[in-house]
């Protein structure tokens, strides 16, 4: 008999012990998020792949098509192509893609860039089994964002 009653204090007790956890937990400010519904703030030094910089006057990447970001890096991930059209000095970027597979996110790209062309994005959210997809358009991506 007395197993008996030991039985149903101990599990009173438990019962308490876990309510009055709840409650203490119930009136505390909530730190988790509805993820996707709510977007978290991405911190500003936050390094997502990169991305290219647009001239905000011109509205065209900032980027001169010099080729240094791809020979600094060190996987071999940058592959640009520019383009001088008839008639104008400069070369045009036509092509920027970023091989993610292999980066690293080293920065040594973003720090051989002498014109603020490129930098670290705050995309989180990549999720796909496909390799492919991480083979990134850059300045098709620049366009898109318009
Ligand atoms: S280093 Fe900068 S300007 Fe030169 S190709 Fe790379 S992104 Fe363009
Ligand atoms: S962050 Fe590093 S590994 Fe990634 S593209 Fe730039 S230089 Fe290459």
């Amino acid at each position: 008999m007395s197993a008996y009653w030991n039985d149903v204090f101990g599990g009173a007790k438990s019962l308490a012990i876990g309510l009055s956890i709840t409650a203490r937990e119930f009136f505390k400010p909530v730190i988790t998020m509805q993820y996707p519904w709510e977007v978290p703030e991405i911190p500003e030094r936050y390094r997502g792949h990169i991305e290219l910089v647009k001239n905000e006057k011109t509205g065209k990447p900032k980027c001169i098509c010099c080729g240094m970001c791809m020979r600094s890096c060190p996987s071999g991930c940058i592959s640009l192509v520019g383009k001088k059209p008839e008639g104008e000095k400069k070369k045009v970027l036509t092509k920027y893609e970023l091989d993610f597979t292999k980066c690293s996110l080293c920065g040594s790209c973003i720090e051989s860039c002498n014109f603020g062309a490129i930098r670290f994005s705050k995309d989180y959210n990549l999720a796909s089994t496909r390799k492919e997809d991480y083979v990134f358009d850059l300045l098709k991506r620049l366009e898109e964002q318009g």
